[in-house]
């Protein structure tokens, strides 16, 4: 058995997997487990505690309406996508939508990317059938291979090694592009490039950047140059899903003797693995980390309020997050008993948008694709109810690319069912392309306008 990192503060692993963890890889070889979590269990954490805690504060500030989370990044992150050019056009999209966030709503943006440990996918069925092959489903490349091979599919545990190179990787490049200049406001024009540019919410975007850019020479001029001005705050996030990896990476905080999932700064459950007596809502129930957890359609007051009191028993400002996911033909009908339920229960938590699974539909041609405007309609959705219950609605949690791919149909460019084809590189749902996500932002923030 392995051993426990954490004595008492947090079960072992054998005591989570008791639990009957859902949606877990069956690994052929035991060994070969343990020496990756022996290894994963020396290696230095990618995130430190005071980050999440400097993350929890600004979650705080989120539920009470004072700011609005913008949480984005791939599906599923591939090793082959850990480039210099992914990572940073990843994060350019996520920055511009901050700025028009920030700028034409005149609300803080708590930035917080998808990334640096998004490998891990819960699936709705174990196997995949393609012609006459069924091989084991793909469960992200922490998992196994997306190569459609028996040997590929089968289930690696080297594999949550590289996961942790994968995500160290990244958060270095993501840290270096955040203090290092290039999230520095006068960049603003810069981050939008050309493709971009002449699209319509480009040429919208060339003027909030003009503007922001006469404010800066402004405030420049009479001596004010904040440091807020040449650095952004980012945290990243990911689905806690692999025990094995959530575990080896959990440490006690030699400041406060308490333990803390180091592998990112925001941790979440997924609509799949939420059960209340399950392995992953005991493992996230020990940590200190700000976490959330995504309710679908079939989430009852009474299922949110108890998860609320397993995971935030306490009642810690900007611990909890729920992710609503609902489908824009429902979230009219299920939000609103959801939502004054767990308030009149007492429980404070910031409520954030999820518009992209409960949409999802295959196309003809068999690609999984979503509608730009059942992502919108859902978002509008979610403000109206919130706004309706005067409640506030805490941000938007969205599958996006900083590349031009074509997996979701619509938007101001009218990408058609017959052009998915094109360019459609997801491994696992579909994401808004840099131009869509762009366009989001605009009528998230003309909604947080009104
Ligand atoms: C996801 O966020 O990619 C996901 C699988 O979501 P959910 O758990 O809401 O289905
Ligand atoms: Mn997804």
């Amino acid at each position: 058995m392995v051993p426990d990192d954490a004595p008492g503060l947090i079960p072992d692993l054998a005591t989570l997997h008791a639990r009957g963890a859902a949606q877990q890889p069956t690994y052929p070889d035991p060994a070969a487990v343990q020496a990756a979590v022996q290894k994963l269990r020396g290696m230095p954490p990618l995130v430190f505690a005071g980050e999440c805690d400097d993350l929890k504060t600004k979650l705080a500030a989120v539920s009470r309406g004072e700011a609005f989370l913008l949480q984005g990044g791939d599906c599923a992150e591939t090793f082959d996508g850990v480039t210099a050019d992914n990572v940073r056009n990843k994060l350019r999209v996520l920055l511009q939508m901050a700025v028009v966030l920030t700028y034409a709503a005149s609300v803080p943006v708590v930035k917080l990317g998808r990334l640096a440990g998004q490998y891990a996918k819960p699936r709705s069925s174990d196997t995949e059938t393609r012609g006459d092959v069924t091989l084991p489903a793909y469960r992200g490349d922490a998992v196994n291979g997306f190569a459609f091979t028996p040997e590929s599919r089968v289930p690696d545990p080297q594999r949550l090694v590289d996961v942790y190179n994968s995500s160290a990787a990244t958060l270095n490049l993501v840290r270096a592009f955040v203090t290092g200049g290039y999230a520095d406001l006068r960049q603003v024009h810069a981050w939008n490039t050309s493709f971009v540019k002449s699209s319509g919410v480009g040429a919208r975007y060339e003027q909030v950047a003009d503007e922001i850019e006469r404010a800066l020479t402004f405030m420049k001029a009479i001596g004010a140059d904040p440091e807020e001005f040449h650095r952004v705050d980012f945290h990243s996030s990911h689905e806690a899903l692999v025990l094995e990896y959530e575990h080896a990476m959990t440490r006690i905080d030699s400041r406060t003797q308490a333990p803390y999932d180091v592998s990112a700064h925001f941790l979440w459950i997924g609509e799949r693995t939420r059960q209340l007596d399950g392995a992953h809502v005991e493992l996230l129930s020990r940590v200190q980390n700000p976490i959330g957890v995504k309710l679908g359609p079939t989430t009852t007051a009474d299922d949110a309020i108890a998860l609320a009191e397993r995971l935030d028993p306490h009642r810690e400002a900007g611990r909890l997050t729920f992710i609503t996911r609902m489908g824009a033909g429902k979230i009219r009908d299920l939000l609103p008993p959801l939502v004054e339920k767990v308030r009149a229960a007492g429980v404070e938590v910031a409520w954030v948008c999820d518009p992209m699974h409960g949409n999802t539909f295959e196309a003809s041609s068999g690609y999984k694709t979503r509608r730009f405007d059942d992502v919108i309609d859902e978002v509008q959705g979610f403000f109206d109810v919130h706004h309706g219950l005067g409640t506030w609605p805490g941000g938007i949690h969205v599958e996006l690319t900083g590349d031009d791919v074509t997996e979701c149909v619509g938007g101001g460019e009218a990408l058609a069912e017959a052009d998915l084809g094109n360019r459609y590189e997801s491994v696992c749902d579909p994401r808004l392309n840099r131009v869509q996500s762009l366009e989001l932002a605009f009528l998230v923030a003309d909604m947080l306008r009104r």
